[in-house]
């Protein structure tokens, strides 16, 4: 039996990733040769958001991504604002619900 995170990572890589709008054609990420993916070097801060709330809406799931993930990201500029995420260039910020309904599922199965 694969490790939560493990459970998690194949998942966010299977499904998120292919869906992705950085997937090319060919099955690479476009977002290679610039930065790390958002999502996928993200996993236990993820999983961490996820365990700790427990909320019908996405509002507070939200905050913690931005206190736990953007607050530290070198794309968010002081003021709070990220260029990615305002032009919906940021895979995670993206697919956050998904990502959120993944984890969930997961944290069902075995948390
Ligand atoms: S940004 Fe991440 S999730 Fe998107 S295609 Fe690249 S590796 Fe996959
Ligand atoms: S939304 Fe912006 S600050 Fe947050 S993880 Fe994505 S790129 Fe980084």
């Amino acid at each position: 039996m694969l490790s939560l995170r493990d459970r998690v990572e194949q998942r966010l890589s299977g499904e998120v990733c292919h869906a992705c709008i950085f997937r090319t054609s060919k099955g690479t990420c476009s977002l290679e040769a610039v930065r790390d993916c958002p999502i996928l070097t993200r996993v236990d801060q993820i999983i961490d958001i996820v365990r700790r709330i427990d909320s019908p809406t996405m509002d507070p799931y939200i905050a913690a991504l931005r206190e736990a993930v953007c607050a530290d990201c070198e794309m968010q500029k002081e003021s709070g604002e990220c260029p990615l995420r305002d032009k919906l260039d940021c895979a995670l910020d993206d697919y956050f619900a998904w990502i959120v309904n993944i984890v969930d599922e997961e944290l069902a199965v075995r948390g």
